[in-house]
């Protein structure tokens, strides 16, 4: 509702510019043709002055000058008048065009923004209505005894794990869209995936993942520390989304305009009807969320690609469920 009112705000703010210029440019049209056609009719006039009349006959060229000049500026008003009637409806139809076309991203950001917001909220009351739940119940428990206690501690210390890592996860998607003034220097891709590697280690010692790397040499402008985040969000998740004992491989090549990195798992994959979604803030494929749960929000792989498009790279992915994804990361050379 409200858009559609500053569409026909702008709108009609777009249509009374052309207007604006258009009398304009009408009134001095219709005030240098006026005088064009008094000068025009002065000439003819003192043409026909020098044509021998005879006395009786002798025209009154004044008035007659008077009389056409009169009935030009009728038809030239009439005609300026159809033309700016012609340009409002044009100007009418374009503007309404333009207006839609000016204000569909603000649209789409406010919509996105406020999805985002009831998402967020959604997630952030999840584990607090968990908590509340069980201290009610304990609360209510005469017999309340130190072990249930304890058991209730270690439940709602759990939980507020899970908001700490949706708080730091939300707090990152901030950073990334506020920093846009951030310093880029050259730094080396080898090292931040080496220690973009050294931070998710354990987690693959843990499944006993083995990581095949082949590093290269290759440099780039860019931010270290969210550089790093990224190649973490996609190690992190290949690890996550990896069976025990699988082999995780990575690999940089350099083409003519870009470096890119593969990061390639034998996990579950991603079927086809996740792939265009898995991008958006709080998207998790089902996959995920099946049988064994894997922690998550969603919100990693929007980071990635947010720090991606920061470093004027691209994200892309190919999966097959079963076998396994393939993240590739283009920096632009
Ligand atoms: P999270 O992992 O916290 O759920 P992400 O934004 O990192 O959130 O990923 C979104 C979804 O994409 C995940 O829920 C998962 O379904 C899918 N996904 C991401 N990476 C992989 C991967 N390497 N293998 C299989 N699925 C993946």
């Amino acid at each position: 509702m409200t858009f559609k009112f500053a569409y026909l705000k702008l709108t009609a703010f777009y249509i009374l510019i052309v207007m604006i210029i258009s009398i304009g440019f009408s009134i001095s049209l219709f005030k240098i043709s006026s005088n064009e056609i008094n000068r025009g009719l002065g000439q003819q006039t003192n043409i026909l002055r020098n044509l021998p009349f005879n006395d009786r006959m002798v025209p009154n060229f004044d008035q007659i000058r008077k009389d056409q000049l009169g009935q030009s500026n009728v038809h030239l008003k009439i005609n300026l008048i159809y033309f700016n009637l012609l340009i409002l409806v044009l100007s009418g139809i374009i503007s309404y065009f333009l207006a839609k076309k000016t204000l569909k991203p603000i649209e789409d950001s406010m919509i996105a923004q406020s999805r985002f917001t009831a998402d967020a909220s959604h997630e952030l009351r999840t584990p607090l209505a968990a908590m509340r739940a069980e201290i009610e119940v304990a609360l209510r428990d005469k017999n309340l005894n130190l072990n249930f206690s304890k058991k209730l501690l270690n439940s709602n210390l759990e939980e507020i794990e899970k908001l700490e890592v949706l708080s730091v996860a939300l707090l990152k998607l901030a950073r990334i869209e506020e920093n846009t003034k951030q310093k880029f220097e050259i730094i080396s891709l080898e090292d931040i995936i080496t220690e973009a590697f050294e931070k998710v280690e354990k987690l693959a010692d843990k499944k006993e993942i083995e990581f095949q790397v082949k590093l290269k040499d290759f440099k780039i402008k860019g931010d270290c520390q969210s550089l790093v985040e990224l190649f973490v969000i996609l190690f992190d998740n290949a690890i996550k989304y990896s069976p025990k004992k699988s082999k995780i491989i990575i690999t940089m090549e350099k083409d003519k305009n870009h470096i890119v990195v593969k990061i390639k798992d034998h996990g579950v994959g991603i079927k086809a009807s996740d792939l265009p979604y898995i991008f958006n803030r709080f998207y998790r494929a089902d996959m995920s969320r099946s049988k064994e749960q894997v922690d998550g929000y969603g919100l990693g792989l929007s980071i990635a690609e947010q720090i991606t498009k920061f470093h004027k790279g691209r994200i892309e992915v190919t999966s097959r469920p079963g076998k396994g994804s393939e993240f590739t990361v283009k920096f632009p050379v």
